[in-house]
C-alpha cells in the first residue's frame, strides 16, 4: 500500500476547527492511530473515541462467556442492550462494560487474536456503528477505527488515513510490549498484524478501506512529533478551503445571467409554497466547478433542488426524453444549458459535455442513481458519478431531498419537506487509490461514499423530524415496483447488478 503526505497542508493556527467538528482517523493495526488521535483530541479540545476498544470489549465478554468469535448471532445477542461506555479516566479513556472497567483486560493477547473475527459480523457492526454514531453525532470528537470515514461518519469534517509499512508497525508494537517488560517476537508480531490487516480489509461489511476523500499519511519514516503535526494540519485542510469560499460569496449573485435568475425565482417561490426547509446550506456558498449529487424520488426534484441555488447557475443532466423538440420543457431545459443524457449504457457525448462544463468552472447538478428510487432508500449510485469525478476532480456536494414525492399526483402530503446539504467533499486520496485499484473500482468507492453521505443526511433529518408512517409504508411498497422500472430502463443485467 502506498501512502503520501500532502506537502501543502495548512498551518493549524490559521483556521480554527468548527465546534461540531468530527475528525475520523482510520488505518491498519499498529499505525499509531491511538497515540495520534489522543494528541489531536488534546490539541483541538475534542472528545477522543476509540472504536477498537468497543470491539475489544465485546470480544472479551465473548471469551468470558464461552461464545465463539465466529458465532455472529450469539455475539449480537450478547451485545444487544449492553451498557458500553467510554469515560475519561486517569491516564486516558476508560472502557466500561455494564459498569465494569475492562480497560486493561481488553489489551490481552487472547483478545488481540480474536477481535478481528468478532468485528467481521454484519449484525455486530450494525449495532456498534449505531452506538458510535450516537456518541459522535453532536460533533466535537475525534474517532479512531477502521470504517469511521467510510461508514460511521461519511460526512466527517476531516478524514485521515494513517498508514505505515508492516516493518515500521511491527517495530513500534515490539518496543511497546518490551517497554511493559513483556516478551515479544518480531516474527510472530509480523504474522499477527498481517493476519489482522487481511481480516479487516477483506471482510464483506465495512472493510478497512481508504475513503476517496481521506488525507493519506504514511508515518513509516516519521517521528511521533512529525506524525502528530502532519495529522493536526490534515484536520484543517477542508475547513480552510471552506473558509476561502465564504470570502467570495458576496459577488456571486451579480454574475448570474437573467434567465437563471428568473428560473430560480419561480422555483424558489414553488419551494416556499411547499414549505421546503433548507438545512446546512451555509449561506449558499459553493466552489466553482462542483458536482451537486441529489437523490431522486419525484419529478418535482429538479425544480425543488434548483430553488436552493439561487446564487449559482447550475447546469443539469436530464433524461433525453425531456428534450423532444416541441416540448415547452425542452426549451426551458436548453435555456438553462441542460445536457440531454441517454440513460441506458454510457452516453459518451453527454459526459464529454458535462466534463467541459465542470472544467470551465460551472456547477453541474446530477441525479446519480440514474432514475427515481424508492422513498427513504437512496442508491445505488451508478458509475457515471465516479467517471465524471475522475475525469475532472470536481468536488462533490451531496444533498438529500425529502418529502418531494408527496407533491406529485397520487402522493400524500404526510412527509416533511427538506433539502439537507452535506459538506463539500474533496478527493484527496484519488491518486493513491488509482495506484491500487481500477478506475471502475474507484468509481464504485466514490458512489458508495455518495450513498453513505445521503443516508447520514437522511438519518439526521429523521432525528429532527421523525420518519412518518406514510414514508415508511411508501418506501416498502415502492421497493418492489421500482425493480420492474429499472429493468425496463437499464436492461435486466444492469438492474440486477444495481440491486
Ligand atoms: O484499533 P484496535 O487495534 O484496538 O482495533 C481492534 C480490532 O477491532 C481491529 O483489528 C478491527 O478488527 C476491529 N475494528 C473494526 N472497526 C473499527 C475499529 C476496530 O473492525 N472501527
Amino acid at each position: 500500500m502506498i501512502h503520501r503526505c500532502p506537502a501543502d497542508l495548512p498551518d493549524h493556527d490559521a483556521t480554527p476547527l468548527p465546534d461540531d467538528a468530527v475528525i475520523a482517523v482510520d488505518g491498519p493495526a499498529g499505525s499509531g492511530k491511538s497515540t495520534t488521535a489522543r494528541a489531536l483530541a488534546e490539541r483541538f479540545g475534542l472528545l477522543y473515541i476509540d472504536t477498537g476498544a468497543m470491539y475489544r470489549s465485546l470480544t472479551l465478554a465473548a471469551l468470558r462467556n464461552g461464545i465463539a468469535p465466529d458465532d455472529g448471532p450469539a455475539l449480537a445477542t450478547l451485545l444487544d442492550g449492553v451498557r458500553l461506555e467510554l469515560k475519561t479516566a486517569e491516564g486516558g479513556v476508560g472502557v466500561f462494560w455494564e459498569g465494569r472497567d475492562v480497560s486493561g483486560d481488553i489489551r490481552s493477547a487472547a483478545v488481540d487474536a480474536a477481535v478481528s473475527r468478532v468485528a467481521s459480523h454484519d449484525e455486530v457492526r450494525r449495532d456498534m456503528v449505531q452506538r458510535q454514531q450516537v456518541l459522535g453525532r453532536r460533533g466535537g470528537v475525534v474517532m479512531e477505527g477502521r470504517d469511521i470515514g467510510s461508514v460511521v461518519f461519511p460526512l466527517a469534517t476531516a478524514k485521515i488515513f494513517l498508514g505505515a509499512s508492516l516493518e515500521a508497525r511491527v517495530e513500534r508494537r515490539y518496543r511497546q510490549i518490551r517497554q511493559r517488560g513483556e516478551e515479544a517476537s518480531r516474527e510472530q508480531l509480523a504474522t499477527d498484524l498481517a493476519e489482522r490487516d487481511r481480516l479487516d480489509s477483506e471482510r464483506a461489511t465495512s472493510p478497512l478501506i481508504i475513503s476517496p476523500d481521506a488525507i493519506v499519511i504514511d508515518s513509516s519514516e516519521m517521528s511521533l512529533a512529525q506524525q502528530n503535526e502532519a495529522c493536526a494540519r490534515a484536520c484543517l485542510v477542508n475547513t480552510s478551503l471552506d473558509h476561502e469560499l465564504d470570502a467570495d460569496k458576496a459577488t456571486a449573485l451579480l454574475e448570474i445571467p437573467w434567465h437563471y435568475r428568473l428560473a430560480y425565482t419561480v422555483f424558489r417561490g414553488l419551494a416556499r409554497f411547499y414549505g421546503q426547509r433548507e438545512v446546512g446550506n451555509g449561506g449558499n456558498a459553493l466552489p466553482r466547478g462542483v458536482v451537486v449529487a441529489v437523490n431522486h424520488v419525484s419529478f418535482w426534484d429538479p425544480p425543488l433542488v434548483g430553488a436552493t441555488f439561487y446564487r449559482h447557475p447550475v447546469h443539469t443532466l436530464a433524461k433525453e426524453e425531456l428534450f423532444r423538440p416541441n416540448w415547452f420543457l425542452g426549451r426551458i431545459l436548453r435555456g438553462i444549458d441542460s445536457i440531454p443524457i441517454r440513460r441506458r449504457g454510457y452516453d459518451k457525448e453527454a459526459f464529454t459535455a458535462a466534463e467541459a462544463y465542470l472544467t470551465a468552472g460551472h456547477n453541474l447538478l446530477i441525479f446519480p442513481e440514474g432514475t427515481r428510487r424508492a422513498v427513504g432508500n437512496p442508491g445505488p449510485v451508478k458509475n457515471g458519478l465516479g467517471i465524471l469525478i475522475q475525469a475532472t476532480r470536481a468536488p462533490l456536494l451531496t444533498i438529500y431531498l425529502r418529502g418531494s414525492y408527496g407533491r406529485q399526483p397520487g402522493g400524500s402530503l404526510e412527509s416533511p419537506m427538506e433539502a439537507r446539504f452535506g459538506p463539500i467533499i474533496r478527493w484527496h486520496a484519488l491518486d493513491v487509490l488509482l495506484e491500487e485499484l481500477t478506475p471502475k473500482e474507484v468509481s464504485r468507492r466514490i458512489g458508495d461514499l455518495c450513498e453513505a453521505a445521503w443516508r447520514e443526511l437522511m438519518e439526521r433529518s429523521y432525528v429532527d423530524h421523525p420518519r412518518t408512517a406514510f414514508e415508511r409504508q411508501l418506501g416498502e411498497k415502492q421497493g418492489h415496483t421500482f425493480r420492474a422500472r429499472q429493468e425496463r430502463l437499464f436492461g435486466v443485467e444492469e438492474a440486477a447488478a444495481d440491486s
